[in-house]
């Protein structure tokens, strides 16, 4: 009876480590995953032939220092540029979206720059008024 226990104890572990194990696959992995990339290099390639037509890549490179060459459309190949730093999203290893970060024409730091109040008018240094306590919203 014992070995009966030992043997549903060693059964049920495995599951759990499985269960765990496949709960961390997708950092990193080609699972869908939204992850931190640069663009590194971007590339073209024309297939000949009769009826022509154009495949467009660019290749990301990840935190973890590997990289991956994923297909786009020409749209989107358009407005990636070399050095670009975003989010990039990948569904069983197909291109979704990238969402640039680090905007170059707002650099600066909310939390260090001076506002106006747009409730009281007083002019401030942070992410709140001191004067009204009405949180600073960046303007749209
Ligand atoms: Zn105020």
């Amino acid at each position: 009876m014992i070995f009966f226990f030992i043997a549903i104890a060693i059964i049920a572990s495995s599951v759990v480590a499985a269960i765990k194990h496949d709960s961390d696959a997708p950092r990193g992995s080609a699972a869908d995953a939204t992850l931190p990339a640069v663009v590194v290099a971007k590339r073209m390639q024309v297939h000949g032939g009769e009826h022509a037509y154009t495949s467009y890549y660019a290749t990301f490179e990840f935190e973890d220092n590997s990289r991956r060459e994923i297909g786009l459309n020409g749209a989107r190949y358009g407005i990636l540029a070399e050095g670009d730093r975003g989010m990039l999203t990948l569904n069983g290893g197909r291109f979704v979206s990238f969402v640039r970060s680090g905007d170059r024409f707002s650099a600066e730091d909310p939390a260090n720059a001076v506002h106006v109040c747009r409730a009281c008018g007083a002019t401030y240094r942070g992410r709140v008024c001191e004067y009204c306590d009405t949180p600073w919203t960046a303007e749209r």
